[in-house]
């Protein structure tokens, strides 16, 4: 940060600025000295007229820099004297000296003051200039923390749907197979001396729902890779389930993992960026199946219902090896790992999301095996 320079130079409107037209200010100024140095040096009366220069030099502060406020000064000191001498004509030296010193003496006190108040106002300027510097640095580090905040959970989720490959390349081989074998069903039916064109054609509308059943993964794959600033929308709590189900089947089967969803009827729908939100269940339920590997029973269940507040919530639960209390307490702290090629990254991506979106997210032991990850969310148009 460049802290900005505390000398001011030349006009400068300054935290007591004249609100009125530029000009406006300097004429009334120089007006009022001007009447004051006519009726000080050719009025017969016996005043300390020159006294009144004091609220020029003051009148001045609003327009002029230092410098320009003590050539003022001297410029009213230079009229008082001028003025004095041609007065002398009018009154007793003694009683027009004394004038003339208590004149120049409200010009002396009028400067200092005017001298104190521009020092003043330059360190108030120079502090206003600084903390808007150190605001503005600080919302751009936030930026940046942010958007590297947002790199590091796409970079996650690659990793994390790269360690479902098998998974999802089984998503799609399943429907390209049952394409294959329907095509060469329906090309039979129509090779016969007469064509079955019933049979045909159900194997026909069989191939295009395959077809989209695969073309729905690929889909899905490709917003979970992509790359988008987070758009929350009302998300079907059950529908972004199911996705996450469908793409972690084959690794929830491959590892011999029996699952139970159970999700409540007529859920409140969440306000959530559905691809985030869906980042943090394949966390969790990967999380689950790895920590399940050398376990005897493998149960896993996501459940859903609402909170005592009206939150929504998720429950993932395994029935793996647990974690003692310690390992409890650093669950999800980042780089905290116990896999060999672990990033120890994923938890704390989940609580960065989760709470980005006014949720909560926390872990509890089960009583017989395994932990159960709580998942809270705010239902859609509530605060949690
Ligand atoms: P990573 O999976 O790369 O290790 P995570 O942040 O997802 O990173 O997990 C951090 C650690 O938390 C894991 O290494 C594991 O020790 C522990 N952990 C996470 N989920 C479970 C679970 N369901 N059961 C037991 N331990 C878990």
């Amino acid at each position: 940060m460049t802290a900005a320079p505390a000398a001011e130079a030349g006009f400068r409107p300054g935290l007591t600025t004249w609100p009125g037209p530029g000009w406006v200010l300097p004429l009334l100024t120089a007006a009022l000295a001007l009447a004051i140095f006519l009726f000080d040096t050719f009025s017969p009366m016996k005043i300390a007229v020159a006294v009144l220069y004091a609220i020029v030099i003051l009148m001045s502060v609003g327009f002029l820099d230092r410098r320009g406020v003590l050539l003022t000064a001297f410029g009213c000191g230079g009229l008082t004297v001028i003025g004095f001498l041609v007065g002398l004509r009018h009154t007793g030296f003694e009683a027009h000296l004394l004038r003339g010193v208590v004149s120049l003496s409200a010009i002396g006190i009028a400067t200092a003051l005017a001298h104190r108040s521009q020092t003043a106002m330059a360190v108030l300027r120079d502090n206003e200039r600084r903390w808007s510097g150190i605001i503005i640095e600080r919302a751009l580090a936030e930026r940046a923390l942010a958007e590297a905040r947002a790199e590091l959970a796409h970079v996650s989720r690659v990793v994390t749907l790269g360690e479902l490959t098998a998974s999802i390349a089984h998503e799609v081989k399943q429907p390209l197979a049952a394409i294959v074998t329907d095509a060469q069903a329906c090309l039979r039916w129509l090779d016969r001396p007469v064509p079955a064109l019933d049979e045909a054609r159900a194997c026909a509308g069989r191939i295009a729902g395959q077809a989209v059943r695969a073309d729905h993964v690929v889909q899905r794959l490709r917003d979970l890779t992509r790359k988008a600033p987070p758009e929350p929308a009302a998300v079907d709590l059950g529908a972004a389930i199911g996705e996450v189900v469908e793409l972690t089947r084959r690794e929830i089967a491959d590892h011999r993992v029996t699952l139970h969803t159970r999700l409540a009827p007529g859920l409140p729908p969440v306000s959530a960026d559905r691809i985030q939100l869906q980042q943090v269940l394949i966390n969790l339920v990967v999380n689950a199946v790895q920590a399940m590997e050398a376990a005897p029973r493998r149960e896993l269940a996501i459940e859903t219902g609402v909170g005592p507040a009206g939150e929504v919530l998720i429950l993932v639960a395994d029935s793996g090896i647990g974690l003692g209390p310690e390992e409890m307490a650093r669950l999800f702290t980042p780089f905290h790992t116990t896999k060999p090629g672990g990033m120890g990254l994923g938890l704390s991506i989940c609580r960065s999301i989760v709470e980005a979106h006014g949720g909560r997210i926390w872990a509890s032991r089960n009583a017989d095996a395994g932990l159960t990850f709580h998942v809270a969310l705010p239902a859609a148009g509530r605060t949690a």
